[in-house]
Parts: structure tokens; C-alpha cells; sequence
């Protein structure tokens, strides 16, 4: 079977592709399981420069076909911040996914509601010997000022789906696996991944 590595360190969007990819007919394998810990600095103007750079690293350091993404969550009333930036959003170092989501509402405190969102993720698939593809999928919503929930990561306990009720970190897995911008850029890299793997 061949082997897919999955080509980042967070552990939230290792166990979401994970599920979003089985029955691939390929193995997964992580950046831990090849012994490979690279540090790709995200400086990237886009997120497909960002994505392309650590899948084409991955791929490089393993010789592995290697599955990258760059995503993040744009909020209209912050001119689409913290996009790009969303990992890295707030003004003390060392700051956990929950200072995030603290900095954001208090950035939004006072701005007239709904705070309308999305997250955008971009996929970029390496290869040896063939060129970077890429797909994207997006998931909208709104920003609510308490948080619910405690399943995924990052910004999903103040992320609400409307037509759900519910918040990201509310819904089971394969909902969010359903719904998510990963679940729809995914299936956007299905059949680029097939291209690749039977090819
Ligand atoms: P990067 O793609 O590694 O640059 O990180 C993107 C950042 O966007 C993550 O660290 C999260 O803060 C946020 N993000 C991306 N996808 C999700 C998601 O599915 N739920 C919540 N936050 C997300």
C-alpha cells in the first residue's frame, strides 16, 4: 500500500485527516512516525504559498507523497483577520489556542453582531517527480461571544455552524467532518490523490 504522509505537527488536524482520508487505499503516516520534525516558517503572502512550502519540505525530507494544508478562520468585521495569521494570533508568546479565541472576542467586543465567518483551508499535495497541486474548501458561520463545546481545536468553541445550532467544538467528528473547510477541501483533493497514487 502506498504511504501518504500527512505533513503537519498539530495534533487536532492529524486525527481530522486521518478520518477524512480512510478507505483512500493508502497508509497514513505522520511526521513523528518517519522521524522527521521540521520547523517551515509560514511566511508565505497566501495560504497556498504557505501550504505549498511545508508540503514540498515533507516531501523533501521524506521522499514521501505528502499532504500539507494552510488554514484559517477570516472574520468580515476584522477585515477577514486573523486569516493567515490565525495560528499566530495574539500579542503574548507563548499563547494557547484559548488566549487566541480570548484576544479575538475581545477584538470584536463592541462590534455590532452577527459576526459573520469563515475558515478557509487550502490542501497542497507533493509528489517526487510531479508538480504541487492544490484544493481548497471554505465553511461558514458566525463568531459568538461565549464559548461551547470541547471537541476540535483552535477557534471551534466560538465558531457557531447556524444551520446546525451548533458550534464546531458541539458537533461529533464526522459532523465536523462532514461540514468543515478540511472535509470540503479534501474531497476537492480525492481525486488529485487518486491521479497521484495510481499514477
Ligand atoms: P496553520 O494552518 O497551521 O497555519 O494553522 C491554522 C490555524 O487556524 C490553527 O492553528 C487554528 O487556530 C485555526 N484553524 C484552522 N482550522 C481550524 C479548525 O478546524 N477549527 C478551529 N481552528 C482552526
Amino acid at each position: 500500500m502506498p504511504q501518504l504522509l500527512i505533513a503537519t505537527e498539530n495534533q487536532g488536524k492529524i486525527r481530522e485527516f486521518q478520518e477524512l482520508l480512510t478507505g483512500l487505499g493508502v497508509e497514513l503516516v505522520t511526521p513523528r512516525q518517519v522521524g522527521i520534525n521540521l520547523n517551515v516558517v509560514e511566511d508565505g503572502a497566501t495560504y497556498e504559498e504557505n501550504a505549498g512550502k511545508k508540503a514540498q519540505a515533507y516531501a523533501a525530507a521524506s521522499g514521501l507523497i505528502s499532504l500539507a494544508d494552510d488554514s484559517g478562520l477570516e472574520v468580515a468585521a476584522l477585515g477577514g483577520a486573523p486569516g493567515l495569521y490565525s495560528a499566530r494570533y495574539s500579542p503574548q508568546p507563548g499563547a494557547t489556542d484559548a488566549d487566541r479565541r480570548a484576544f479575538l472576542l475581545e477584538n470584536l467586543r463592541g462590534k455590532p453582531r452577527p459576526w459573520l465567518a469563515h475558515f478557509h483551508a487550502t490542501i497542497a499535495i507533493a509528489a517526487p517527480g510531479s508538480e504541487l497541486r492544490f484544493a481548497e474548501g471554505n465553511c461558514y458561520g458566525e463568531i459568538i461571544p461565549e464559548e461551547r463545546g470541547t471537541g476540535g481545536f483552535g477557534y471551534d468553541p466560538i465558531f457557531l455552524i447556524p444551520a446546525t445550532g451548533k458550534t464546531m467544538a458541539e458537533l461529533p467528528m464526522d459532523e465536523k467532518n462532514r461540514l468543515s473547510h478540511r472535509a470540503l477541501a479534501v474531497q476537492n483533493a480525492i481525486p488529485i490523490l487518486r491521479l497521484i497514487l495510481g499514477g
